[in-house]
């Protein structure tokens, strides 16, 4: 199968935009192949959030910026760069073809989860696949799912963190019972266990929480056929309390296909810059178009 490589020297001249709910970090590869960041408080109001990112953009000092791409928060519609109301950002319904206004540049908006796989599928774990899936593990379960360097979403979103594993499980903040999020995500483990991710230690909890996250893993892995999937996400920090059970479920759970074709799963590799260079990916690709 031919590999696919993003080079750092493909990503200059591109700058990528991280939005979350505290911070917003906004950055370009400079011609060195380093990254150079800037981050600011993320603005309650959306017009200080608009001027605060055209200044980091000066500031950046790229001669000519070619595209830029934003990871933001969702739920999101990437086509109109429109974020709705959404419990972790302070502002709804905005548009952020405001910023491509007002700089006269190209500007191409995806969610967070999106963004921080396209980074991980090109220029981290998925290096060189072309087809890879994953969560990102945090207050929320995102999804994501590349395919040879870009984001597929189907009509809006694939909403893999919401698949249901169990009807009769806990209430999910989506309205529905028993999702994946509901059980492995951060706000999920602090309403079951009492705690949050870092301070369970629990063995007990941590080998139910990798029993759903496996299944969820299965799942995906059943309809992607990815070569690889990767998770994302400060959970992650929790190493192998949550990876050795998880591991060892996932491979009792999945038998469908021949060993070489069961995708591995395997850690992010860019940390909290996944983000950040995932948006520079995608201002450099573009969206696939679904
Ligand atoms: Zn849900």
């Amino acid at each position: 199968m031919k590999r696919k490589y993003v080079l750092r020297s493909d990503l200059v001249g591109y700058v990528g935009v991280d939005i979350g709910g505290q911070n917003t970090r906004v950055g370009t590869i400079l011609p060195n192949g380093r990254l150079k960041l800037i981050s600011f408080s993320t603005q309650p109001k959306f017009s200080d959030q608009i001027e605060m990112l055209s200044n980091a953009i000066k500031e950046l000092g790229v001669s000519k910026i070619k595209r830029i791409g934003i990871g933001s928060p969702g739920p999101l519609d990437w086509r109109r760069a429109f974020v709705f109301d959404t419990p972790n950002l302070p502002w709804k319904n905005v548009s952020f073809k405001l910023l491509e206004k007002r700089l006269n540049i190209d500007v191409l908006l995806d969610n967070d989860a999106n963004v921080a796989g396209l980074g991980e599928a090109t220029l981290g774990a998925g290096r060189g696949k072309r087809i890879v899936a994953g969560f990102t593990l945090g207050t929320g379960i995102g999804y994501f799912h590349i395919i040879d360097g870009r984001i597929y979403h189907g009509s809006l979103d694939v909403e893999a963190g919401h698949q249901i594993l169990d009807p009769n499980g806990p209430r999910c903040n989506c309205g529905q019972n028993g999702c994946l999020e509901a059980f492995t995500s951060a706000t999920g483990i602090l309403h079951r266990y009492g705690v949050p991710p870092h301070e369970l230690e629990d063995e007990k909890a941590w080998d139910e929480v990798a029993f759903r996250l496996a299944q969820g893993l299965v799942n995906i892995a059943v309809h992607t056929s990815a070569e690889v999937l990767i998770l994302c996400g400060g959970m992650l920090a929790r190493g192998e309390m949550l990876l050795k059970p998880l591991r060892r479920y996932y491979e009792q759970m999945l038998k469908v296909y021949p060993k070489r074709y069961r995708p591995k799963v395997l850690p992010a590799k860019l940390g909290d810059k996944a983000g950040v260079y995932g948006a520079i990916v995608l201002a450099h690709v573009g969206h696939a178009g679904v």
